[in-house]
């Protein structure tokens, strides 16, 4: 497994506010040779640190990218080739090569943005979510190990020119975003359940992030009518992955969304909620004194006819005639919000379907 330290080896890992910044500062201590085009890292590392935050999001988005093979290897070569990371506070990813003919380049990335992507469903822009940072970095990576970067500046000039306007590919900008967007979409996008993007787009859409894994994919019919979607977050405090799946399309017995929750460590694995063992008087609760969380343990922990009893006692007692009343209004403010997100998400489809015309 390849981690921020990997890539200390042939380079340097630093945090600066914009690219402008790190420009700046590495200028100014002549940590940069302008002829030769090279950095010197030990300088570059003496003006500039990595932020401990910054090596948490870029080992965390590390991690996730590994758990595709094929992704995997990219992150590996682009250690043995001895690419630069910066680790940026504003915009998005950026990759740029430094010498010809020579497979190093710099990286920038920032860890907590995440890029709306929007695509044509049925004559209209619809928004598909928003990718991961960490999806955004591998796109970056996929630069930095393309070997047709790696060539003299009059090569990379001709593979970086934008496609004629009948090409059939003039959506991806050039064939070296063609390969950038189509690499990242199969080992990562398609991969994890992330939003595909279809195209380059000059003016994304960046959305603040709290995690650089964290998703959301919305998922369309044919019609353009959103039928599901798909939120990934991560929680720093217990180091777990959430992945909730809304299901539009079929509705439980109260006329709700399905929801689809799972709790997975950071390589996937399920992180089973287990019940602590105590022992609970299912045939007749304590309902006065009985806590919330109480009663959602007993619950997952119930066997074979123990909720039935406890279904008996809690329509029996007074408290529980109370519960059910505020059962019912909380369920009703629930299926509001469940609403006011869906109609959330066609409005930024239209406004974006506005933005575009
Ligand atoms: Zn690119």
């Amino acid at each position: 497994m390849v981690t921020s330290k990997d890539f200390l080896k042939k380079g340097f890992v630093v945090s600066a506010n914009s690219k402008n910044d790190f420009s700046t500062e590495v200028m100014r201590n002549h940590a940069y040779n302008n002829q030769t085009r090279e950095f010197n890292i030990s300088k570059v590392h003496s003006v500039l640190s990595a932020k401990s935050e910054d090596i948490r999001q870029l080992d965390q988005a590390l991690q996730y990218l590994q758990q595709n093979p094929e992704a995997a290897s990219v992150v590996k070569e682009a250690t043995v080739k001895g690419v630069h990371i910066v680790l940026i506070k504003s915009n998005e990813g950026e990759y740029g090569p430094l010498r010809s003919n020579n497979p190093d380049g710099i990286i920038f990335w920032n860890p907590n943005i995440s890029p709306e992507i929007y695509a044509p469903v049925n004559g209209k822009d619809v928004l598909l979510g928003r990718q991961s940072a960490a999806n955004v970095l591998l796109h970056e990576l996929i630069h930095a190990t393309d070997s047709n970067l790696a060539k003299s500046d009059i090569e990379i000039n001709a593979y970086t020119q934008k496609y004629r306007i009948d090409d059939p590919n003039v959506k991806y900008l050039n064939p070296s975003e063609y390969k950038a967007i189509t690499q990242a979409n199969k080992l990562v996008s398609n991969f994890h359940g992330e939003p595909v993007r279809p195209d380059y787009r000059p003016n994304i859409n960046l959305l603040p992030t709290a995690s650089a894994i964290d998703f959301q994919t919305n998922q369309y019919d044919k019609q353009g009518n959103l039928i599901g979607k798909l939120v990934q977050q991560y929680d720093s405090f217990a180091q777990t992955i959430t992945r909730t799946h809304t299901d539009y399309e079929h509705l439980d017995r109260y006329g709700n969304p399905t929801v689809k929750q799972t709790v997975t460590d950071i390589n996937g694995k399920p992180v089973k909620a287990v019940p602590e063992k105590h022992s609970f008087n299912y045939e007749n609760p304590d309902w006065n004194s009985l806590t919330g969380s109480d009663l959602y343990k007993a619950v997952l922990s119930a066997e074979g006819n123990q909720l039935d009893m406890l279904g008996k006692s809690f329509a029996q007692s007074e408290e529980g005639q109370k519960m059910t009343q505020l059962g019912d209004r909380l369920w009703e403010d629930f299926k509001e919000q469940q609403e006011l997100e869906r109609q959330q998400e066609l409005a930024r489809s239209s406004r974006a379907m506005v933005r575009t015309l």
